[in-house]
């Protein structure tokens, strides 16, 4: 360890706000768990989320000149999150003025991100980290020496580069720090858990897939899918039930179930836990047989959310997710049968979708009648010859209907409005359903579950606040 602390502050910077609030605020782990190794290293660390606290930049100001950063490393990429960089130039801009010593720069940058390092050449940024930021964050906070993996460096108008880590190095990873956050702040989907508190983790990092819409590797953008250790796993969910009496383990992995080994093995030791704990994940139809989905229930799982994306074959096909509709149909049901709730996701306005093929997605999702449904319009959050000449990449981040995340995107022969129109006829088919209004209602067995069902109606009409 060096011999003098390291302080350092971690910020989330400013979001587009609906109603003042993120909903749902998916907790900001990637953050969490930064600040979770700069503490295992020695370091002074605060932690502000900006949006979610309702912080302003005065307020940010005033609390950095109090701490007396070294540095301060913004995350305007924290999962889910992914939001362009301009908030966080502008913000540093402002703190500059005051406090001229202090280094800035951004954390977890995807890879792809050429616009971090412009601000880093035309010094705007101090320093810009590119890919999985633990190995770094360890290193500053250990040696203060400015070398760490993914880091790109303003010297005295001279840029130096180290190249980032091609795969996470789990023995750095440390438990998040969510002592350090007002967790009340956060609201998790309301249909991926039955019992609070509930706090996310990581079984794996990366997905080995390549679905063309998917924004994965921009919160984790290290290139090699990781599997972590169990006993690692084990350990954070006995930390989080102790420090925080978690109930309920959302795992953040893109893909969760790559490799049935290691997935075996989790369910194995979760069986063991002194007390039991529940838990949900995404994952891939494709991935799983009956007997591997009875292991998940036996050792918790109440829930999987999985991508259907398109119910038209030809739609899906040009998605390069590798999945027929037939195996989503079989693993619902064998879903049902073993008592794992189903959340199947879908995407309205893919590249060549039509009216007709949106139709058909709909009436896959009321055939398929999985637990919920969640319907998106598509994002763009790369660039994509095949999706510029099938439609339009808006300017806006605000012309949203899920979460903050991605530019949206307008397929060719649609208009912004007409797919946010879609996407409520999407909802309203598929919930509006006497049956489905009766399984939803025979599933309340506590005040807790109308509060989590409104919560979850709640989440649904903040999409559409943009109408
Ligand atoms: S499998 Fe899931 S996480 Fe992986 S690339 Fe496809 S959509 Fe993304």
């Amino acid at each position: 360890m060096g011999s003098e602390q390291t302080t350092l502050v971690l910020i989330i910077p400013p979001h587009l706000q609906k109603r003042g609030r993120l909903i749902p605020s998916h907790h900001p782990i990637i953050t969490a768990t930064l600040a979770g190794v700069a503490k295992q290293a020695g370091a002074r660390v605060f932690v502000m989320d900006m949006g979610v606290s309702g912080l302003n930049t005065e307020d940010v100001l005033e609390h950095l000149q109090f701490i007396k950063p070294d540095w301060v490393g913004l995350i305007p990429f924290e999962y889910r999150r992914e939001m362009p960089i301009q908030p966080s130039l502008d913000l540093v801009e402002i703190c500059r003025i005051t406090l001229p010593t202090v280094r800035f720069g951004l954390l977890n940058c995807p890879l792809h991100s050429e616009e971090s390092k412009e601000a880093v050449r035309n010094g705007d940024l101090d320093f810009a980290v590119f890919g999985d930021s633990e190995a770094f964050v360890y290193q500053v906070c250990t040696s203060q020496q400015w070398t760490g993996a993914g880091l790109y460096l303003s010297v005295d108008g001279h840029v130096q580069e180290y190249p980032p880590i091609q795969q996470v190095d789990w023995n750095l990873v440390k438990v998040p720090a969510w002592e350090l956050f007002n967790l009340s702040r956060y609201v998790p989907s309301a249909h991926r858990y039955r019992k609070a508190p509930v706090l996310p983790m990581f079984a794996s990092r990366s997905c080995p897939f390549g679905c063309d819409f998917c924004p994965h590797m921009l919160y984790h953008s290290s290139d090699t899918h990781s599997l972590r250790p169990v006993e690692d796993i084990v350990n954070e969910i006995q930390t989080l039930q102790r420090k925080f009496g978690v109930r309920s383990i959302e795992f953040y992995d893109p893909t969760f179930g790559v490799r049935r080994d290691h997935v075996l093995a989790l369910c194995e030791a979760l069986k063991k836990l002194e007390t039991p704990i529940e838990w949900t994940c995404f994952s891939r139809t494709d991935l799983w047989d009956q007997a591997l989905l009875e292991q998940l229930h036996q050792a918790g799982c109440r829930s999987i959310l999985f991508g259907v994306e398109s119910g038209n074959p030809e739609v899906l096909a040009r998605t390069q997710k590798g999945i027929q509709l037939s195996q989503t149909e079989q693993f619902v049901s064998w879903c049902r049968e073993i008592g794992i709730d189903t959340v199947a996701s879908f995407i309205v306005g893919l590249p060549l979708e039509t009216p007709e093929r949106i139709v058909e997605t709909i009436e896959f999702a009321k055939r398929l009648n999985p637990t919920y449904a969640q319907f998106h319009q598509a994002r763009a959050f790369f660039e994509h010859e095949d999706w510029q000449s099938l439609g339009t990449v808006s300017g806006s981040w605000e012309e949203t209907s899920a979460s903050l995340n991605g530019l949206a995107y307008v397929p060719n022969g649609f208009t912004q409005t007409e797919i946010v129109q879609w996407l409520l006829k999407a909802y309203w088919q598929f919930y509006g359903r006497p049956q489905k209004v009766g399984e939803l209602a025979s599933t309340i067995r506590a005040w807790s579950d109308i509060k989590r069902l409104g919560k979850g109606v709640k989440q649904i009409s903040s999409h559409f606040v943009v109408l």
